[in-house]
């Protein structure tokens, strides 16, 4: 083999040149006679592809494999392209790049895919940037698209009191349209959030049959004890609840069911009222979890057609809820809360056991 053919050998199969300088310095190489410049592009190709202290890469076993016909100054040109992608993309992106770019032949295509893919790469990283703060209205149609970016900590605040002010106005379950309202109510200061988290905290405790008493206007002697420890008359109770809610429609039918639509905005905070005016704690027997942090309970489930009125409802807390033996599909054997002609008990299918825990009268 002339030395004319021992140096283009060399130089085009390189991945085989380089598994041969596996761990070298480029001063080693120059001290086996290879000049600096090429001595320095050996090595740090080397180290690449062959560094023996770097773990086992399926992407650079798949490299040497599939590079192996390249030439050393096609795996440089790659190498310039790895580097780049790096900067973009990571580590990763640096070695799927190599991977591709190993499976081409030729200078020139080389340095066409490496610039198109350093191209897409560009683009995905300018896309992925953080987006910058600020607030735009843009209009669809009749609707308008409010967005609205800053910094995580500020709208971790804003998403917290937006969920709890939603919750507020519609329930727990309010809807997405609910939870838009709730924030552009916030932002036009049509609801005062002070006013409703007041609201939502004080309540009114008065036996239902009092609270219908009250509703027929006979309540006047009765006195109403609030949650906040205040108390006012029957009817300083009425005219308060008219102004704020207008509740009497829903009380004046205690003698038949009380109707809550299933829809209704305020419906959740009616609810609430109502089933504090049935128990302050969780309704399962020997349970002293405060109504405020239980859940609004359908004794007849809303899955078999249970209808959100207060004769369905109980307050359970989070636990009893779950406990609560009222999938057949699922039975815990605890015991279910069941309500025969308007008193509520807590019944054991196994025993047969009934115990009393509200009666309305
Ligand atoms: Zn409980």
């Amino acid at each position: 083999m002339s030395r004319i053919d021992q140096f283009a050998s060399a130089e085009a199969r390189a991945m085989d040149l380089l598994a041969e300088a596996a761990g070298l310095t480029a001063f080693a190489l120059v001290k086996r006679g290879i000049s600096l410049g090429s001595a320095r592009r050996i090595a740090r190709l080397s180290s690449v592809y062959f560094d023996p202290q770097t773990p086992f890469s399926r992407h650079r076993a798949r490299c040497r494999s599939i590079g192996a016909h390249l030439a050393l100054p096609d795996l440089e040109t790659i190498e310039g392209f790895a580097s780049k992608a790096k900067t973009l993309g990571g580590h990763k992106a640096a070695w799927e790049l190599r991977e591709y770019l190993c499976t081409l032949s030729g200078a020139k295509e080389i340095r066409r895919e490496g610039a198109a893919k350093i191209a897409e790469l560009e683009s995905a990283s300018d896309k992925s940037l953080a987006p910058k703060a600020g607030a735009r209205f843009s209009r669809h149609g009749d609707m308008t698209r409010l967005t609205l970016t800053l910094d995580e900590h500020t709208m971790a605040e804003a998403q917290a009191v937006s969920i709890s002010h939603a919750k507020q106005r519609s329930g727990e379950d309010f809807s997405k349209q609910q939870f838009a309202e709730a924030i552009a109510n916030l932002i036009t200061g049509a609801d005062d959030a002070q006013r409703v988290e007041t609201r939502r905290m004080i309540y009114a405790v008065v036996p239902l049959p009092e609270l219908a008493r009250i509703y027929r206007s006979e309540g006047d002697d009765l006195v109403v004890h609030m949650t906040d420890g205040t108390s006012m008359s029957g009817r300083e109770f009425l005219e308060a609840e008219f102004e704020a809610e207008g509740l009497a429609a829903l009380i004046d039918r205690e003698e038949g069911p009380v109707d809550l639509y299933r829809t209704s905005r305020f419906a959740s905070i009616k609810q609430r009222l109502l089933l504090h005016a049935k128990s302050t704690t969780c309704i399962w027997p020997g349970c002293n979890k405060g109504a405020e942090h239980c859940q609004a309970h359908h004794i007849v489930p809303w899955a078999r057609g249970g209808p959100t009125n207060i004769n369905n409802m109980a307050h359970l807390c989070k636990y009893h809820n779950g406990i609560n033996d009222d999938d057949p599909t699922k039975p815990t054997g605890r015991g279910v809360i069941l309500s025969r002609d308007g008193t509520i008990g807590w019944y054991s299918p196994r025993t047969g056991t009934f115990i009393k825990v509200y009666s309305p009268r």
